[in-house]
């Protein structure tokens, strides 16, 4: 079996691998990423919502398709709530791929159609349509998503997933917010509605243990968007996934990290996780080019900042979550104070 050397072996090019390649290439590695798909950031699965910091790098990719000024958050009893939420909606294949593309000009290799497999702590098995092939990295990041096979292959157990089911449908007039379901019909996530132009992603997210079934609560959802007259009733494209909701996983491992949903760095309420894998993606790879040019601490410095940064929001989600989960499929889960505590549009959330 043929064994191809490198610095860096980055496994996954979504917006974590990508940002964490191009940093080690601009730092002089040689880096490869191997991306199972055949195209970088197809299909999406996305709701394409990024907060207004993340506005440089919808700029450098060109994927800005409109902005939203507030959230409107509707509780179960039909009550509404409108807070301020300002973002972009994205073109997420435009984004992943413009982010690719940065790390390629920055001289890191992309390899299409290429899977990760297994890792022995010294090389890794990469599946080709060719056959197999090893690489034997200096170092490795995992960066390959929710399911992140590079976890498992350094022995993490899996994480816990909210799994999610969305249609493109019409918009029928230009729409500003993005608009929040929070209901027992959608127990362990919520419904959405976020405007894309001439057209809206609409969906939702459950968690299995309390629902299995997303198609019927979408459909209803979809009827009830049409008629309050905001969505046509053509679906134009259907997409889904899987959100990690359990919250931060051990980053750093021996020669090797995690980073984005592969490190559990969503956000287990909202389920953004965006900006996440950005910020994490760039801050390891520059923790890894730094521990590779000698900084032994470098690596410990990186799970520090990320818990810094992410670790305090994280934590309250995901405590959020317990408490939500021991409510759901009872009575209490159709009360609008209930719900108004495990959102994040309400001041009850952030209450100690
Ligand atoms: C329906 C849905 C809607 C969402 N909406 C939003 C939103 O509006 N805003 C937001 O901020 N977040 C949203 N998220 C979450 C967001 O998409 C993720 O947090 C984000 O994609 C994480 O980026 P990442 O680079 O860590 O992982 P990913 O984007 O998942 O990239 C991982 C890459 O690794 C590749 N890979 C996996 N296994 C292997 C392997 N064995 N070998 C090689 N490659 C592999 C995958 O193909 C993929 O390209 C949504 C998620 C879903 C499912």
């Amino acid at each position: 079996m043929q064994t191809v050397a490198c610095d860096v072996l980055v496994v996954g090019a979504g917006p974590a691998g990508a940002s964490a390649a191009r940093v080690l290439a601009d730092a002089g590695q040689k880096v490869l990423v191997v991306e199972r798909r055949q195209a970088v950031g197809l299909p999406v699965q996305c709701a394409e919502f990024v907060p207004m910091p993340l506005m440089r790098a919808v700029h450098e990719t060109g994927s800005r398709i409109q902005t939203v000024s507030g959230m409107l958050t509707v509780l179960p009893s039909g009550a509404e709530c409108h807070s301020e939420f300002p973002g972009i909606i994205i073109d997420r294949a435009r984004f992943d791929q413009g982010l690719a593309d940065k790390a390629v000009q920055s001289g890191a290799e992309i390899w299409l159609r290429a899977r990760f497999r297994s890792w022995d702590g010294d090389q890794a098995r990469i599946v080709l349509d060719s056959g197999e092939i090893r690489v034997r990295p200096r170092f490795l990041v995992g960066a390959d998503g929710p399911h992140s096979p590079v976890a498992e292959a350094i022995g993490l157990p899996p994480q816990k997933i909210v799994f999610t089911r969305q249609y493109t449908v019409p918009l029928l007039n230009p729409y500003e917010d993005t608009d929040i379901f929070l209901s027992d019909a959608f127990p362990g996530g919520y419904g959405w509605l976020f405007p894309r132009g001439p057209v809206a992603n609409l969906g939702l997210g459950a968690d299995r243990q309390f629902e299995s079934d997303l198609k019927s609560p979408l459909e209803d959802l979809h009827r009830q968007m049409q008629e309050r007259g905001l969505v046509g009733p053509e679906v134009l494209a259907r997409t889904g996934g899987g959100i990690p909701v359990g919250g931060i996983r051990p980053m750093v491992h021996d020669r090797a990290v995690l980073a984005g949903d592969a490190a559990g760095l969503t956000h287990p309420i909202t389920g953004a996780g965006i900006p996440a894998a950005v910020i994490s993606g760039a801050a390891a790879g520059g923790a890894v080019a730094a521990f590779l040019a000698g900084d032994a601490g470098a690596l410990e410095s990186y799970a520090e900042d990320m818990m810094d940064q992410f670790g305090p929001a994280i934590s309250r989600a995901a405590e959020r979550r317990r408490s939500l989960e021991s409510i759901w499929r009872r009575p209490e889960a159709r009360e609008d104070h209930a719900m108004r505590s495990g959102w994040i549009a309400f001041e009850e959330y952030f209450a100690a």
